[in-house]
């Protein structure tokens, strides 16, 4: 192996073939032992969605060998992932992102937005349907 000179550290470049990125994501194919591949954003994300997708597919927990495999089929270019939802939800929990990053294919309202003011609706007709949040005016039990 070919030792620079380490006068200049300079960030090493995207395992991913052909991607000329810097690589500023160490990327961990496997967790034991520690086994580092550096990566650019993107495929950092790639090879994370495809690793989670793979481990729900199985529904197992991606062994090392398994992981192993994930990594070559994706640096061969033969597995690639799907952006899907559940695949972004997978790294949005790693990596805070702007939202422009990933464009939603289909509007999906799972989160109520809600633009306008919760107008305190009046109950005034129906106190006794609501009598029980709405104050005790008269007790039940008053007669
Ligand atoms: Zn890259």
């Amino acid at each position: 192996m070919l030792s620079r000179p380490n006068t200049m550290p300079t960030p090493p470049h995207c395992a991913f073939p052909g991607c000329g990125e810097w690589a500023d994501h160490p990327h961990h194919v496997t967790y034991d032992p520690e086994i580092i591949r550096p990566l650019c954003l993107a495929h950092h994300e790639q090879i994370t969605m495809l690793n989670g997708q793979q481990a729900r597919k199985y529904r197992t927990v991606l062994s090392n060998r398994f992981r192993w495999w994930i990594w070559y089929q994706w640096i061969d270019g033969k597995l690639k992932p799907r952006r899907t939802r559940k695949a972004l939800e997978w790294t949005e929990a790693w990596t805070p992102r702007p939202e422009v990053y990933f464009e939603q294919e289909q509007a999906e309202p799972k989160v109520p937005v809600s633009t306008t003011p919760i107008v305190k609706r009046k109950t005034r007709g129906r106190d006794r349907a609501n009598a029980n949040h709405s104050g005790r005016r008269e007790s039940p039990h008053a007669k």
